[in-house]
């Protein structure tokens, strides 16, 4: 034998930022943030989505400010979400005029606990670097950080042109990809720069470089990685919707992420219309736990399915198990320590379910053929019982609510 498998991910060194309560960065594990779609100037529409954000996992939650209606909302929503005991850090997007409503509404950049500043579209020729200055002595003022996040769909136009033209000079141009790639990078870390100039300090600058294309994304961000140790902040932008932006914000950000690259993850994910908004933060709370940088909830281990499971028992169990584990779950994160990092196993047949069932915490396995409702339940290891007859997966859930409760220290 020459040595065993192992793994291990070193992160990345970066500089940690305090965002309200919330630490992004440096040691600390990588913080899951979302973004509402509600009007902001809507108070109540958008504290309650806040607070489902925050209630869902989010433990940042990005709002618009887009006009001075949503400014003036602000501090109404704070007030709102504190009153109902949501703390969670509420960030302000904003673009074109967010210096002007960080200067008129005071209690809206004191509301917030940090700003997002898009440098593509802060303002344009001279009013640009005023207008970037403004914001930045907004949030020293205020002593809040801010996110200097660049997104290609809004890049630099200037910065970009003129690099397209020096490239262009060369003997040897870099393809127009790579050159928008730089510029991308050299637009976030000139802004950190120029925010340091005017006497931020770098544990207040968190960066993000967004594109909409995996490859993109996972070059832009290993450059960024190296050119300096701001806490970043990951995110494929306009993913898309259902399995597609599951699938291309998964494959770019476990890329990163297991590289050690990435202080906090948000995934733009398109709801369906009238779809629930905190699928991204299961997403983003999903390919943490799966790839095993944190836990959030416990997981369940279910096989997909063959032809020896051909009626709908097996499916039907594994849904509910699911299910159950979602619904209970805020009430098992209340009351027991480490429940969490529970493992279930539900699977169809014999052939991986004991195997598979004795690497879960639980596990219970179908026999497969025939699917009679009859299976033999593993707990920590070992076979402890065989279910049989109808209601089988509420005799499951039953077994699985005796083990939390007797495994998982109660919270005091
Ligand atoms: S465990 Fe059994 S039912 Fe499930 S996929 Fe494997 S062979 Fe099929």
């Amino acid at each position: 034998m020459t040595g065993l498998v192992s793994h291990s991910i070193e992160r990345r060194k970066s500089i940690p930022v305090k965002v309200g309560t919330v630490t992004v960065g440096g040691d600390v594990p990588i913080v899951v943030q979302s973004m509402t779609n509600t009007d902001t100037a809507d108070v109540d529409g958008t504290v309650a989505q806040v607070e489902a954000l925050h209630r869902a996992g989010s433990e940042i939650v990005r709002i618009t400010v887009d006009r001075e209606e949503a400014a003036q909302a602000v501090p109404y929503i704070k007030e709102k979400l504190l009153a109902r005991g949501v703390e969670v850090p509420i960030v302000g997007d904003f673009h074109y005029i967010g210096h002007k409503l960080l200067t008129k509404y005071p209690a809206c950049a004191e509301a917030l606990a940090k700003y997002r500043i898009n440098p593509g579209n802060v303002g344009f020729r001279e009013k640009r670097d005023t207008q970037f200055s403004s914001m930045i002595e907004t949030a020293l003022e205020y002593d809040r950080p801010v996110r200097i996040g660049v997104n290609w769909g809004s890049l630099d136009q200037e910065l970009l042109a003129h690099m397209m033209d020096e490239n262009g000079k060369l003997e040897n141009p870099a393809a127009a990809a790579d050159v928008m790639h730089e510029a991308l990078v050299v637009s976030a870390i000139e802004n950190a720069k120029r925010a340091e100039e005017l006497g931020m300090s770098a544990d207040k600058i968190i960066l993000s470089c967004k594109v909409s294309e995996v490859q993109s994304l996972i070059s832009v961000y290993t450059e960024m990685a190296k050119r300096g140790d701001y806490a970043l902040h990951l995110g494929l932008t306009e993913a898309g919707m259902g399995s597609k932006g599951i699938v291309a914000s998964t494959a770019a950000l476990a890329v990163l992420l297991q590289q050690g690259i990435g202080d906090t993850i948000r995934i733009s994910l398109t709801p369906e219309p009238g779809g629930d908004r905190t699928e991204e933060v299961l997403v983003a709370q999903q390919i943490l736990q799966t790839m095993g940088f944190r836990a959030f909830m416990p997981l369940v281990t279910s096989c997909p399915g063959c032809g020896r499971t051909t009626s709908t028992v097996f499916q039907d169990l594994a849904g509910k198990i699911q299910g159950y584990v979602r619904e209970r779950m805020p009430e098992w994160r209340e009351n027991y320590v480490g429940v969490e990092e529970m493992q279930l196993a539900v699977m169809g047949c014999i052939v991986n379910g004991p195997g598979e069932s004795k690497h879960a915490d639980i596990g219970i396995s179908l026999p497969g053929t025939g699917e009679a409702p009859t299976a033999p339940v593993f707990i920590d290891g070992e076979k402890r019982m065989t279910l049989r007859g109808e209601g089988l997966a509420e005799q499951f859930q039953q077994i699985v609510e005796d083990y939390v409760s007797q495994k998982y220290e109660k919270r005091v």
